[in-house]
């Protein structure tokens, strides 16, 4: 190991302890989207006692904090954690569980969080020996597809102008010691949809003398069913899920109004378009042959992440350098998730990261946003370790 990896490795090992209490403390506290003011005021406390420079986006929980390296040199780069939890329920059996009901960090964003922390001190120790500045990014509402979009307006991106952006997401997919990475598209990009249907109503024993939205609602999910493949081509057809439906009230009345809703991810956002505008045929058949009123709601919520070609693979080598090559996972496919850090991998080179956080004993894997979901502390000390030398090595680049 190199003297100045000894050094990042020294700094970690002093950190980890209290950066475990920090992530527990987070889970314990869980904050859903744009509501995480206790969470904020946790970072800057530790912000501020190791006198990191902090910044706030008004109207907003942001957080940056800069860490300006002390030699001469105007280079920037950014690192992204998020910080804030999902609506559910958490049945993790942790000592640390939520002790909000209804609300948990079930995507690791305490892990996450902690990790951009505890990297924070580990930069901030060294910053007497390189140049350039680090801006540290703890973007709130990421599940809500928020956050990013408000940095970005807020010019997070300037002053100094930022060349590069890394971010590091735990996976309980991956054991402790290791990392996880893809090079060029790493998932989908993600729309939402919505469709409303309004009937006359009646009797339910008289559908022949009104519409049976029921019906038309089952069929139409049918026949979305179909469109991967037979209207949007086979090759990259992407998903299209409808996972909500209600309407009508009683066994004997056909309601007036049937609503539906799902998601659509696929790479390419000319595909989302193309399943958006199958849809609102469908809805015109249905005009034609029903006499009813059919309105699709469709919101484009982000592309997918991509992941600099030069950039992912100099990662790469410098993580292998420090861990060891086999602890440097090449991911072969793109997942079906989406991330709103594709809105800063749009405008600048990025690298985005999965750490490994499954515990040795684990057998069974507990997926992101599931109540059981569960990851080590244990993670930590690789993700602050890497993230930390990513870091430098992109700034010195
Ligand atoms: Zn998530
Ligand atoms: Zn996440």
């Amino acid at each position: 190991m190199k003297d100045a990896d000894k050094e990042i490795f020294r700094l970690a090992e002093a950190i980890y302890p209290e950066m475990v209490a920090f992530r527990h403390s987070l889970h314990r506290q869980p904050e859903l989207g744009y509501a995480e003011h206790k969470t904020v005021a946790k970072i800057l406390a530790v912000l501020e006692k190791w006198k990191i420079e902090t910044e706030r986006v008004s109207g907003s929980t942001a957080v940056i904090a800069y860490i300006r390296g002390e030699l001469p040199g105007e280079k920037s780069i950014a690192l992204r954690a998020e910080i804030d939890a999902l609506p559910i329920q958490e049945q993790s059996g942790v000592a640390f569980s939520s002790a909000v009901p209804g609300v948990m960090h079930a995507c690791g964003h305490d892990f996450n969080t902690a990790n951009l922390l505890g990297t924070a001190y580990i930069l901030n120790s060294l910053k007497g020996g390189f140049s350039g500045t680090i801006k540290l990014l703890f973007q709130p509402a990421e599940e809500i597809f928020g956050g990013a979009q408000e940095l970005l307006d807020y010019g997070v991106l300037r002053n100094p102008a930022v060349s590069a952006i890394l971010a590091a997401h735990v996976s309980s997919r991956y054991p402790v010691g290791k990392i996880a990475v893809k090079e060029g598209f790493i998932n989908m990009a993600a729309s939402s949809f919505a469709v409303i249907l309004r009937g006359p109503g009646g009797h339910a024993a008289a559908p022949h003398r009104s519409v049976d939205l029921i019906l038309v609602a089952a069929k139409l999910i049918e026949a979305m069913q179909l469109l991967p493949g037979h209207k949007v081509n086979h090759i990259d057809p992407g998903i299209l899920v409808v996972s909500h439906i209600e309407g009508g009230s009683a066994g004997n009345v056909l309601p007036e109004e049937v609503r539906f809703s799902g998601t659509i991810r696929a790479q390419e956002r000319a595909v989302h378009e193309l399943y958006a505008a199958e849809i609102r045929k469908l809805l015109r058949v249905q005009k034609f042959l029903n006499g009813i009123e059919g309105i699709l709601e469709f919101s484009f919520k982000g592309e997918a992440v991509y992941n600099d070609l030069t950039l992912t693979q100099f990662f790469c080598e410098e993580a292998a350098l420090l861990l060891g090559e086999a602890q440097v996972i090449r991911i072969a496919k793109p997942t079906n998730g989406s991330e709103n850090f594709a809105l800063f991998s749009a405008k600048v080179p990025s690298v985005y990261f999965h750490i490994g956080g499954k515990g040795r004993n684990d057998r069974e894997v507990s997926a992101v946003h599931s109540p059981t979901f569960r990851v080590e502390d244990a993670g930590l000390s690789t993700g602050m370790r890497v993230l930390a030398k990513a870091a430098l090595a992109v700034l010195q680049r």
